[in-house]
């Protein structure tokens, strides 16, 4: 029987937000038996409480964001995916502004903080929801398909295809959750260079530099983009690697792309309000198709949203 944790004391952590650019600050605090995970808008009158729970996804559309009584949190994803990682039930997260740091781009440096703050075990049973039967989510326009079965453990296969020179078909696979810590935390979010042009263009990626996003490219860019793109980061120049990869960034792994999806499915099926136990077989994931996954699954077991 596995028992509820919390960490051991309050930890924050201060960086940049992606899309909004602001300058934030996260602390987790210890919080009780039965409190789950909430955020908190500490720089609003109130302080108002917005849960992470899966029926306060307003949106998803550059990463997946929460609200409650018109309260958001943008991109709780990594966050959602540090928590499940370390194995943290109750956690109360103060947030001065309406993002979290993108930090690194990954769940790394989330999960270290968690873990200098300590994992405490509590004194009551963790409620986890172990899948009874096969349940299945399409989207026929996107083509993805997302699934999950009866297993003992919690695992997930990833298979990401974007039909590009640079970035293909590939596969990742978490057996355990306790491969997460080293196999997936540290995996970068990552973008393609059009795409990144326009998300400037529209001030979408205003925290952005060139160490929190592995950016793929796929054509031929001038020399001139190059510069531009360069001038937009702050950076006096940026150059193309072998593999169409842009910047100053080592893949970790030969397969980062497609362990990040795997940390994103993670974060996103935290906000089923407890651990699930299956196995997950998920093709072309995305914000939009974990988070109704996660409502069907909650719908089809009969799990209060
Ligand atoms: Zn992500």
């Amino acid at each position: 029987m596995e028992k509820q944790h919390t960490i051991g004391k309050s930890v924050s952590i201060s960086g940049t937000g992606l899309h909004t650019g602001q300058n934030g600050t996260l602390t987790f605090h210890p919080a009780e038996i039965n409190h789950g995970i909430k955020f908190r808008r500490v720089d609003l009158f109130g302080q108002p409480i917005v849960e992470a729970k899966v029926k306060n996804v307003v949106d998803t559309s550059r990463g997946t964001t929460i609200a409650q009584n018109g309260v958001k949190v943008y991109t709780v994803e990594h966050i959602m995916a540090s928590l499940r990682g370390s194995g943290i039930d109750n956690v109360l997260i103060d947030l001065n502004c309406e993002e979290p740091p993108i930090l690194d781009g990954s769940a790394k440096i989330m999960m270290a903080a968690l873990k200098e703050a300590g994992i405490v075990e509590q004194d009551a049973e963790r409620k986890c929801l172990k899948i009874t039967r096969k349940i299945t989510y399409t989207h026929p326009k996107v083509g993805c398909e997302l699934t999950i079965e009866p297993a003992d453990k919690f695992s997930i296969d990833v298979k990401v295809d974007y039909k590009s020179g640079v970035l293909n078909v590939q596969e990742a696979h978490m057996h355990d959750i306790s491969e997460f810590e080293t196999e997936f935390a540290p995996c970068r979010t990552f973008v393609f260079f059009q795409e990144l042009e326009m998300l400037l263009a529209h001030n979408l990626i205003r925290g952005g530099d060139l160490s929190n996003a592995i950016v793929f490219i796929e054509k031929q860019v001038s020399e001139e983009d190059l510069k531009r793109v360069a001038g937009l980061f702050h950076k006096e120049s940026v150059a193309v690697h072998e593999g169409g990869i842009l910047n100053n960034v080592t893949l970790y792994f030969d397969n980062e792309p497609a362990r990040h999806k795997l940390l994103d499915i993670v974060g996103d099926l935290t906000l089923l309000g407890m651990p699930v136990i299956g196995k997950v077989t998920a093709y072309k994931p995305g914000h939009f198709a974990n988070t109704e996954f996660v409502k069907q699954i909650a719908k089809a077991m009969k799990v209060a949203m």
